[in-house]
Formats: structure tokens, sequence, C-alpha cells
């Protein structure tokens, strides 16, 4: 589904600064949920920023479904990767249901597809239809986080990828948030790619922890062995 192959990241910026990432080599499978887990500054969110293309690859390979990314055509690309982050930036002018199908309007969906799009979304997340004609500042910051996954989803991507999703959230809005999210990841059998910088976060979400560290990978292993192997 997902492999790096010898990705090396060095920001041109940086003159002779130490690359971001070095020499990335790993495999994602279909339906596996695998969580980054290492230091602020470590590469995990140029790891994810490349995936999405946001940023070049330096040196090295990243291919989603056996085919490499920098040959793919970057619209398809998009509708087969979902993009979550902690500052998920909801439009303020748009409602919750405009937001929800961003994506569908890009693509030029009918209103009366955004619309059963957006009323099969909401009810994944326990909020009541009625939210679609909210705006985003009328929704409590968790509430709001929500919403922005469904945006990542709207599109049926395959592939999603979550940079700490859930960082600013308090405890008990981020417990419950987790699982309903572990849960919506069995039932639709995505593959998901989830940064986070908290070990007990990682080993209650992933099938595979991959620990990172100055740009390396350290450790890559299911949460049983990471805790018999420290
Ligand atoms: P993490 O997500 O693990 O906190 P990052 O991928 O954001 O780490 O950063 C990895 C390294 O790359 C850090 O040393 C950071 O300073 C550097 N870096 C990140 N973004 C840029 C950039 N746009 N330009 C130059 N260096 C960057
Ligand atoms: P709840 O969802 O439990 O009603 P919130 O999610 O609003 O509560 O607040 C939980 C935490 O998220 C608080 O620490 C708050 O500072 C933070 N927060 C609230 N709104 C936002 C936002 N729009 N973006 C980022 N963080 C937020």
């Amino acid at each position: 589904m997902l492999e790096f192959k010898h990705v090396t990241k060095r920001y041109n910026n940086g003159g002779d600064k130490e690359a971001a990432v070095k020499d990335l080599n790993l495999t994602i499978n279909k339906g596996e949920f695998v969580c980054f887990i290492g230091p602020s500054g470590c590469g995990k969110t140029t790891t994810m920023k490349m995936v999405n293309r946001l940023i070049d690859i330096t040196e090295g390979t990243i291919s989603v479904n056996g085919e490499d990314i920098t040959k793919q055509d970057p619209v398809s690309l998009r509708r087969s990767i979902g993009y979550v982050i902690q500052q998920i930036g909801l439009m303020p002018h748009m409602t919750i249901k405009e937001n929800i199908v961003l994506v569908g309007t890009l693509l030029k969906w009918s209103q009366e597809k955004k619309d059963e799009r957006a009323k099969e979304l909401i009810k994944l997340v326990g909020l009541p239809e009625e939210y679609l004609d909210k705006y985003p500042h009328e929704l409590s910051g968790g509430q709001q986080q929500r919403i922005g996954v469904l945006r990542a989803l709207a599109v049926n991507p395959p592939l999603i990828l979550m940079d700490e999703p859930f960082g600013a959230l308090d405890p008990i809005t981020r417990d419950s948030l987790q699982e309903e999210f572990k849960k919506l990841q069995k039932e639709l059998n995505k593959t998901i790619v989830f940064v986070t910088h908290d070990m007990d976060e990682a080993l209650k979400l992933a099938d595979k922890v991959v620990i990172m560290r100055d740009g390396e990978v350290v450790q890559a292993d299911t949460p049983d062995e990471i805790l018999r192997n420290p």
C-alpha cells in the first residue's frame, strides 16, 4: 500500500545541515494502522509531507499502491490520500456541511451527492445532522477536530495520514476520539499512518509502531514487541 525505499530529505535552506529524514525504508500494508513516534524534530511531519507531495523527496522513492508517487497524477494522488493535521483549519465562512465535502466541491459533485455524503459522514462521529448547517465557531474544539477527520474521509481515500490530530485536545475528548477513530478504521478498512509524540497513544492505537530519532527509524514493531524489547 505505502512503501518507502531509501528515502532521504534535505531542506535546501539548511545549508550543510543534517538531513531531516535519512534513508527511510518501510512497507505499510493495506488496512494497517501505523504510528510514527519520536521527539519533536525527528522527521515525522517531513515524512508525511513527502507522501502527500507537499514537499519534494531528495533521494529515494515513495510508492502508493505500487506506483511511484512522483509518476502519479497529483489530482488522483490527492484523492487517494486523506490528510488530517492538528490545526484542522476549517473554513470559517463555510457551514460544517460545506467544510466536510470541500473536496467533493472541487471534484464538482452534485448538491444531492454532497448532502448525502455529509449526512452519512456526520453519523460516524456521533454528531446530529443539525450540525451540518452550523458554522465552525459554533462547535467546540473537539467537535471541530471530528469534522476535520470527516473532511479527510469525504472522498473515501484508502490511505489516511494523520499528524498529531488530537494533540490540542483535552485528555477526555482525546480518549473518546481515539476510540471512535479506531472503530472507524476497522469498519472502513483504511490504511492509517498516524503521527504522535505520545507513546501511550501509539501503543493503544497501532498495529505497528515506528520509532524515529534524528531522522532515522530506530525500531519498527508491533506494540507487544516494543513493550517486550524497549
Ligand atoms: P517532527 O515532525 O518529528 O517534529 P519535522 O519533520 O517537522 O519533525 O522536522 C525534522 C527536521 O527538519 C527538524 O530538524 C526541522 O528543524 C527541520 N525542518 C522542518 N521543516 C523545515 C523547513 N521547512 N525548512 C528547513 N528545515 C526544516
Ligand atoms: P470539548 O470538546 O470537551 O467541549 P474543547 O474541545 O472545546 O472541549 O476543548 C478541549 C481543548 O481543546 C482545550 O484545551 C482547548 O483549549 C482546545 N481547543 C478548543 N478549541 C480549539 C480549536 N479551535 N483549535 C485548537 N484547540 C482548541
